[in-house]
């Protein structure tokens, strides 16, 4: 791992959690995370130039040699309101100090800048070869209860189970809790882990419970397998980017309940825009889903109507009628609330008949309004 080219003569920096773990699983690592053993503010200013820094928490964004780094110091922090954001309680701390802070054994470990030499204070390496994911202590999930959405997230993405204590800790933390807590926090874990679009995450979050973090209702395993709509009707489609497309909401919406959740307006709207009654008729299919984001038609597949919901977007969605209000004007029908009518009845025609042409359209237009 030589991401950075820093001569350091401390000997005190150290590659630290998930590029460390993610190097020993033959990963690649999205983030370099390097600690100074000391205060990194002080140290780095040596050797590079400081863009940024944030002395509450000892971080500091370098450019060495042209590469722009995020070095934080090493840390101890406590959580005197549980469920919130830690405070720090002291920077140039031992790495040892450093570690203990952290969700489980596989983050937790470090690797010298210089020589190369990994520093394991808390079986991480075992954990990583026995595929088991360990929490450092007892409190940890009532300091951090994101640690539990954490832990499903890397089970899913490395394919590891919680090791037996931890399952213990999490089952107990999950049947007695307060609701106070960052949800904030809490969103962000759940849009990490239900937008890698796994069905088998979603089936750990409600059979092992997890999802009573969000609300204490009662939730069922719905029948629809998520996954694979949204493979089917999103990614496969290649109209979506994951930026654009809300896959978590489609998973966490099922809950029902996500009052806790701070939301955003649009992801408010997907939740509120899931049509609750069953059309009949393909006009009135098409009319309830037309103007709705597709994360709302999903919702509604897995929970009210799932054919209705296919047959949309398998037949009926690429429909479109052609006709327009210019083309009304040009057959001599004054503009007025009577082209809608005019539209709607164009656009059940063409439901039944998605072959016809805009001439078809017209000729049909012509007959049926006698104009
Ligand atoms: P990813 O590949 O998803 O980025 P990561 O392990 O690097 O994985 P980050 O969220 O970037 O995850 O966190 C960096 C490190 O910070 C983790 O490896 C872990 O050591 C520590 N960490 C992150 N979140 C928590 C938390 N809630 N509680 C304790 N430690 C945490």
């Amino acid at each position: 791992m030589d991401i950075i080219n820093i001569n350091d003569n401390s000997n005190n920096l150290y590659y630290i959690g998930g590029i460390v773990r993610d190097e020993i699983l033959g990963l690649n690592s999205f983030d370099i995370d390097i600690t100074y053993v000391g205060n990194a503010i002080e140290y780095c200013s040596k050797f590079g130039e400081v863009i940024q820094k944030n002395p509450d928490f000892g971080t500091v964004r370098v450019n060495v040699n042209g590469k722009i780094v995020d070095f934080a110091s090493t840390r101890s922090e406590s959580y005197p309101k549980k469920g919130h954001l830690p405070v720090v309680e002291k920077i140039g701390c031992s790495l040892k100090e450093d570690v203990l802070r952290r969700d489980f054994t596989i983050n937790a470990l470090a690797k010298n800048v210089s020589t190369g030499e990994i520093i394991d204070y808390t079986g991480g390496l075992e954990d990583l070869r026995n595929k088991k994911l360990r929490v450092l202590h007892d409190e940890s999930f009532i300091d951090d209860p994101t640690r539990i959405i954490r832990g499903l997230k890397f089970s899913v993405r490395f394919g590891f189970d919680l090791e037996e204590h931890t399952k213990k800790l999490q089952d107990e933390y999950l049947a007695d809790i307060n609701y106070d807590m960052s949800y904030k926090r809490l969103k962000k874990e759940l849009i990490e882990t239900f937008n890698l679009n796994s069905q088998k995450a979603f089936e750990k979050f409600i059979n092992e419970k997890i999802y009573k973090l969000v609300t204490p209702k009662d939730v069922e395993l719905p029948k629809v397998n998520i996954e694979e709509l949204v493979n089917k009707y999103v990614l496969s489609s290649g109209k979506f980017n994951n930026f654009q497309f809300c896959i978590w909401l489609v998973y966490v919406g099922v809950l029902g309940d996500l009052c806790r959740l701070p939301l955003t307006k649009t992801e408010q709207k997907i939740l509120d825009d899931v049509p609750k009654f069953e059309p009949e008729t393909d006009f009135e299919i098409y009319k309830m889903f037309e103007n709705i984001h597709i994360e709302s038609i999903l919702l509604y597949a897995i929970l009210k109507n799932e054919r209705i919901a296919r047959h949309y977007l398998d037949n009926l969605r690429q429909i479109k009628t052609e006709t327009n209000g210019n083309d009304l004007k040009n057959l001599g029908i004054p503009p007025s609330p009577k082209y809608q009518e005019i539209f709607n009845e164009i656009l059940k025609e063409k439901l039944k008949n998605p072959n016809m042409t805009k001439k078809n359209e017209i000729d049909f237009l012509r007959l049926k309004f006698n104009v």
